[in-house]
């Protein structure tokens, strides 16, 4: 059982609320976003009630990578677009307003409908990075 229930996308996943659904196997489930960015926003989901990425297990991981140019490519030919975003947010400061990890696959028009992108960025001072990337590195083996 989910802490706090299940999430709403759980309740979707179990055929307790309806969506527009678009794929499903195994391990992922995937159907448009209610409140679509653009024509064709879909997400595609982890059937592991896993709130943030981090926490999700590699065999869920790999079967969400697994599909998402599959799906993403299907989103592309039905909306007609050629470019698009996948966007994933981790924590309500991070965007994320539904705790079950998700992602979003929003096409993205010449005309501007979709994406925005409002984030600044500032040069990487070099010794912080050496410093960020050798602590990560540790983690990692
Ligand atoms: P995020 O802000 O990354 O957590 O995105 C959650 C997304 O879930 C939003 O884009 C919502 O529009 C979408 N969403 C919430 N409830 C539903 C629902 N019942 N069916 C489809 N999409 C939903």
């Amino acid at each position: 059982m989910e802490e706090g229930g299940p999430s709403i996308f759980s309740l979707i996943i179990n055929g307790e609320i309806p969506c527009h659904k678009i794929y499903e196997d195994e391990h992922v489930f995937s159907f448009l976003d209610v409140n679509p960015f653009s024509p064709g926003h879909t997400l595609v989901v982890p059937k592991e009630a896993a709130v943030t990425l981090d926490a999700l297990s590699e065999e869920s991981a790999q079967a969400v990578g697994r599909v998402l140019p599959r799906i993403s490519r299907a989103v592309l030919d039905v909306s007609g677009a050629s470019e698009f975003n996948v966007l994933q947010n981790n924590g309500p400061n991070a965007f994320q307003s539904v705790p079950h990890v998700h992602f979003h696959i929003i096409p993205k028009f010449e005309d501007g409908r979709g994406l925005a992108w409002p984030f600044k960025s500032s040069p990487l001072d070099h010794e912080d990075g050496a410093r960020t990337a050798s602590e990560i590195r540790d983690l990692l083996v």
